[in-house]
């Protein structure tokens, strides 16, 4: 089996309604398919994390050193591709193209020996996760405090055990949101916090022990990824446990804010970090410094797939008799392409995703919705 083709599929939908995280703002859905095709048929899928035009642009200078290549011999093509890029390219649109190719060639492999990811990864700890519900960004034209409580009330309802928000738009109104947020969800069900690298260390120390009397099971992206010390003083300075990572690129990123214990939680994006042949070592250096794995997911149902398979295979930590599940990030914002390029919709139930069992990533991509969801203008 040999390659013959490396495609990448962009995806494109204008929003009706703009929202905004503390660091972006979204008018618009924009995803990256990588699609990689070989001599006997076997198509492989794989998606790129961030923006879709740069990874397309990056997939397509990788792509002729895979022509040819055997697509099983995803540990060499890796080290080869990093190779290639690696003097001007140690994290970044490098290291999210160089995912998507990665996440493609482990479908193919599963598919090429009829088993899915998951077991070629080790075998499956679980069949199904238990899912959070991420939305509550800043809507335009709406109050955010009333509009956020809502959308977390729908949440609960649809049967969601833990749901994420968007902060970082300023203290008082942050404190605003979180307490309606919380009084909206009841007492049962968990709440994140997400501020998008939003504050300095001060204002997140402060957030953190004013926010802390409303029960938080972390609080994410507190300061900007490249400020290891802020990280620290945030976890030193307030008492809620610190997440991170969704920006941090292979084992080399994640090195540091491991070793000097920026996080309590390290979230590695499966389609950003460097695809499978990345993630199963940064899932080794986490369990090496007692460090909880919780994976961030933001995508199509391809990255869901994805991330699902690793999830399946996730080490149990500690390895006790009932151990700390993984919960999947599962992002409820609005994105019309997210379930339509599959066949086989991944949704939950009462907060519950089952883990697709098929050959490879599992699922089985709608051609049709490709061409629907490709950029008219
Ligand atoms: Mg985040």
């Amino acid at each position: 089996m040999k390659i013959d083709a490396v495609r990448t599929h962009f995806l494109d939908h204008k929003l009706d309604t703009a929202f905004e995280s503390a660091s972006m703002r979204f008018d618009r859905r924009t995803h990256l398919l990588v699609e990689i095709v070989c001599d006997d048929g076997t198509t492989g899928w794989g998606e790129c994390l961030g923006p879709a035009g740069p990874n397309a642009a990056v997939v397509a200078a990788y792509a002729p050193r895979l022509i040819g290549r055997d697509p099983l011999e995803t540990e060499k093509i890796w080290l080869e591709l990093y190779n290639a890029m690696r003097d001007q390219g140690q994290r970044g649109l490098t290291v999210t193209a160089l995912s998507g190719i990665d996440v493609a060639l482990w479908d193919i492999k599963g598919k090429h020996i009829g088993v899915p990811v998951s077991t070629l990864l080790g075998g499956r700890f679980r069949d199904s996760v238990r899912a959070y519900a991420t939305g509550s960004f800043k809507r335009d034209g709406v109050d955010r405090v009333e509009d956020n409580a809502a959308e977390i009330a729908r949440y609960r309802a649809e049967g969601f055990h833990a749901a994420k928000i968007k902060i970082g738009f300023g203290l008082d109104e942050d404190l605003r949101v979180i307490a309606a947020v919380r009084e909206a969800m009841g007492d049962d069900m968990r709440l994140m916090i997400d501020a998008n690298h939003g504050y300095d260390a001060m204002e997140a120390i402060e957030l953190g022990k004013r926010a802390a009397e409303y029960r938080i099971d972390w609080f994410e992206e507190p300061v900007l990824p490249e400020h290891l010390a802020s990280y620290r003083d945030v976890r030193a300075g307030q008492p809620i446990p610190v997440a991170g990572g969704e920006t941090w690129h292979t084992r080399w990123g994640m090195k540091e804010p491991l070793e000097t214990r920026c996080v309590d939680i390290l979230q590695p994006d499966l389609c950003g970090c460097g695809g499978y042949t990345e993630i199963r070592r940064i899932m080794d250096m986490a369990a090496l410094h007692g460090v909880r794995l919780v994976p961030h997911v933001w995508g199509t149902a391809v990255q869901i797939a994805a991330s699902l398979q690793f999830m399946a295979a996730l080490l149990p930590n500690p390895p006790r008799k009932n151990p700390i599940e993984p919960i999947l990030e599962f992002d409820r914002t609005p994105m019309p392409f997210r379930q339509a390029i599959v066949a086989h919709p991944i949704e939950h139930e009462n907060g519950v995703v089952t883990i697709p069992d098929g050959p490879g990533l599992g699922i089985e991509i709608d051609r049709a919705a490709l061409t629907e969801f490709a950029p008219k203008d």
